[in-house]
């Protein structure tokens, strides 16, 4: 049958000599994977359409086993991404996470949306690494994992001091500080935001410019969660960590980056 379909290129593997199998995460199937024939060939018509990051209609011809991309029409191809080394980087990350988070055809327009809109942002130009968190935070439901960040984990007090308690699976007030001696003391600005990207809506974001001290503290403490609770080792993660080193290089010399 053949079927069209909204979706963006979240990896792409050359096969065999002309041959490329695309994996697609569509608005109306959530993730599928293509055969994208004589795509390799750079004269080929799905040469363009099937690189990573395009965003796009597409006609499949779908079957048992893989199906087959047959056209596609090219909405965007997120050329600010792929000229610029660092958002590659974070993109790569995103469409990872992403491909590893979720099973195929498993539809959900929501986390098209949100895909679309976070490699938009980037592609725009908004700050890369705080793009990266919002999308982290906003996979976590998806994941299955649900950090209680809105009150106490612990009493469900709503007011006081807060730190982060990986234990306890979310935030904790002053008053239960002492039930984890490994909480993780955060700024009021990481709270602030760790919470807001958490629960607030992408659409509505607007410029944002956080201090490089909150910025850390952010990385610091979504990676922790997921290096404990998501099961997830991605690869695409490491270049980033690569990225954050040379810039606690580049300060350390007071360089400008
Ligand atoms: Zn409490």
């Amino acid at each position: 049958m053949l079927q069209k379909c909204e979706g963006i290129v979240i990896r792409s593997t050359d096969y065999g000599e002309t041959n490329k199998i695309v994996t697609v995460y569509t608005r109306e199937f959530g993730k599928i994977g293509v055969m994208a024939r004589g795509a390799k060939k750079p004269n080929s018509r799905l040469s363009a359409i099937s690189q990573i990051f395009t965003y796009g209609y597409f006609l499949i011809q779908t079957s048992t086993g893989l199906g087959t991309m047959q056209q596609g029409e090219m909405i965007s191809s997120m050329r600010t991404i792929r000229e610029d080394i660092f958002k590659t980087g974070y993109a790569a990350y995103i469409v990872d996470l992403l491909d590893k988070g979720v099973d195929d055809k498993n539809p959900n327009p929501f986390l098209f949306e949100l895909l679309m809109q976070t490699l938009n942002y980037i592609n725009d130009d908004y700050d890369n690494e705080i793009i990266t968190n919002i999308f982290e935070m906003k996979m976590l439901n998806v994941l299955g994992l649900y950090p209680v960040m809105d009150q106490c984990a612990i009493c469900g007090n709503q007011d006081g001091k807060f730190a982060f308690s990986i234990r306890e699976n979310g935030l904790i007030c002053h008053r239960c500080f002492e039930r984890d001696p490994y909480r993780i003391s955060l700024s009021q600005s990481t709270l602030k935001l760790l919470r807001l990207f958490y629960y607030f809506d992408l659409s509505r974001l607007g410029q944002i410019s956080v201090k490089e001290e909150t910025k850390k503290e952010l990385r610091m403490i979504i990676s922790m969660y997921y290096d404990e609770y998501s099961g997830l080792h991605l690869k695409s993660k490491k270049f980033l960590e690569q990225i954050d080193k040379f810039k606690d290089m580049s300060q350390f010399y007071h360089c400008s980056f």
